[in-house]
């Protein structure tokens, strides 16, 4: 079952019972290149006031996942974590471990157990590794989501969503509101794309904003529930600042800067390919064939470029790009000399400098000569992926 929709309702149930939760339930996205992960690897976490109802906030909790998670399914592996008490740098390094490498199982277990968390597993409990760092991660940075669900009778229907009012929506209400749409693709992006309960999910910076935006917005089915999360969506907190290219890890997501090697080359599944380097080493950079256009600004680059990549490196140890920023460009081509009679000349031979084929003079330097190319490129901006390629962690430019 979708982790958010499962959290309104245990919030709905709460709130029936007079328990009130304290500020937005949080959704914590965690490392997007952990092997186990759900499909959006998150968790999610909310605060209530320690008083009596604590036992039956408990109680509702463990009830309400029992009822609602589809155990059936191998990937179904719920984990909860109580916690009562002030969050500890250790409880915070932890959190931030989850994000920038892998937790075990077998380790979130210990973790919590040594800082006092009570923990629930369900099946293999793969979720108190989440929930652990859901409680515990700092927000220096934070979006909101809005989230809105379908009554249980339409999931795996195509959603009634009335595009003409995203378009509005996101017209007014970007760059408070972003991610709404992929303009190069024609994707409506608020649109999740799976059977789950979820109808759309709008990405803010403000409260407010989702608050117009949820006006606008117009369906023609039933929405049974809005649950607005704090998260740690598009705030670049997965990408780490790497010294240089050798120091990066597999698996691990970073900032580099790094001198083009070679042109850019789309290879099999049109998969767009070049090489970086630096004193410490070489790395593969990949714009993957889903990134649409970005392949084409990628294509722009040439050797000799220093550029900033964000991104992270996979299974094959390629760093996926999400956005780079260009910081110096190489604007210089080495061509044979031209002429006196205005023909661009030819190599005489290997170091036996140019010959004119129009008029036959020759010269003896070998020397190319430069001359100043035109670049589609500008320096220090940055490029991105499109929306309908971005990861949830990955912060958009017009939050930069
Ligand atoms: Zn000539």
């Amino acid at each position: 079952m979708c982790t958010t929709f499962l959290a309104s309702q245990i919030i709905n149930e709460l709130q029936t019972n007079g328990i009130e939760i304290i500020g937005f339930p949080r959704l914590i996205r965690l490392n997007p290149f952990a092997r186990f992960k759900t499909r959006g690897n998150g968790g999610v976490s909310f605060k209530i006031k320690n008083d009596d109802n604590v036992g039956l906030a408990k109680k509702i909790v463990l009830e309400e996942v029992e009822k609602l998670s589809m155990f059936d399914c191998d990937n179904t592996n719920p984990g909860v974590i109580f916690y009562e008490g002030e969050i500890t740098k250790e409880m915070q390094d932890y959190a931030f471990k989850a994000i920038y490498e892998f937790i075990t199982i077998e380790e979130a277990e210990e973790f919590g157990k040594s800082v006092g968390c009570e923990i629930h597993k369900f099946k293999k409990g793969r979720g108190i590794i989440g929930s652990i760092a859901a409680i515990s991660l700092p927000l220096s940075d934070y979006t909101f989501e809005l989230l809105a669900y379908r009554a249980s009778e339409n999931y795996g229907t195509k959603r009634q969503i009335d595009y003409e009012s995203v378009y509005k929506m996101d017209n007014d209400t970007f760059p408070d509101t972003f991610e709404n749409i992929d303009y190069g693709e024609n994707y409506i992006a608020i649109e999740p794309k799976t059977p789950c309960p979820v109808l759309y999910g709008i990405r803010s910076n403000t409260v407010e904003a989702l608050e117009i935006a949820r006006e606008i917005v117009k369906v023609n089915e039933p929405i049974v529930d809005y649950c607005i999360f704090k998260t740690n969506q598009h705030t670049d907190m997965h990408i780490q600042k790497a010294s240089n290219i050798g120091s990066m890890k597999q698996f691990g997501c970073y900032e580099v800067i790094g001198e083009v090697k070679n042109k850019p080359k789309i290879i099999d599944g049109g998969h767009m390919f070049f090489y970086i380097q630096d004193d410490s080493g070489e790395i593969e950079c990949g714009a993957y064939e889903p990134t649409k256009s970005f392949r084409k600004t990628v294509s722009n680059l040439r050797p000799g470029d220093v550029i900033k990549v964000f991104g992270g490196i996979g299974e094959q140890n390629t760093f996926n790009i999400e956005k780079f920023q260009a910081i110096c460009l190489n604007d210089v081509e080495y061509r044979n000399p031209i002429c006196e009679c205005g023909k661009r000349m030819t190599s005489a031979g290997k170091n036996k400098g140019f010959k004119c084929k129009k008029c036959g003079r020759k010269i003896e330097s070998s020397e190319k000569v430069p001359i100043k190319v035109t670049r589609n490129l500008n320096e220090s901006q940055f490029y991105e992926t499109p929306v309908s390629a971005r990861r949830h962690l990955s912060k958009p430019l017009c939050r930069m």
